[in-house]
């Protein structure tokens, strides 16, 4: 199993029942505030926005406020336990009344046997991924923007 494409870009990380994830993602210049474009479909969603795959693809980049670096936070040809193929289609700003300066923290669900790899490193065959944004201004307001 491939170690988890995007540990290197996260800071705080938690381990919850042997299964789960938590962390916050954190620029290699140290900034932890980012803009959002995505590939996918915006909804408001019940309790708040969500992206959602575009026929059946979908990639989530975050470029840091700090020094303008692009990281790939989710890519559906590549990531989780199931990745698709798909041809990518391109990204859109994502649609929100503040466009910048979000924090982001993200949980990862895993089946057990799947959370680390033989090298003993949290692998990249996650179940499910949670995104949880935060105007980086006022952390008590949270958008959860993907859950995959
Ligand atoms: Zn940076």
């Amino acid at each position: 199993m491939k170690p988890l494409r995007i540990l290197s870009n996260l800071t705080d990380i938690q381990e919850h029942n042997g299964a789960a994830l938590s962390a916050t993602l954190c620029c290699a210049c140290g900034g932890e505030a980012f803009t959002v474009s995505h590939t996918g479909k915006q909804t408001k969603g019940i309790l708040a926005p969500l992206i959602l795959p575009r026929d059946r693809q979908l990639c989530v980049m975050v470029r840091c406020s700090a020094c303008g670096e692009v990281i790939c936070l989710f890519d559906s040809r590549m990531d989780s336990r199931s990745p698709r193929e798909a041809e990518q289609v391109s990204a859109i700003p994502l649609g929100m009344k503040q466009e910048s300066d979000w924090r982001i923290d993200i949980r990862l669900n895993y089946f057990p046997e799947y959370l680390r790899n033989d090298s003993g490193e949290y692998s990249n065959c996650f179940e499910n991924l949670f995104v949880d944004i935060h105007p980086s201004k006022d952390g008590e307001k949270t958008y959860t923007l993907l859950e995959i």
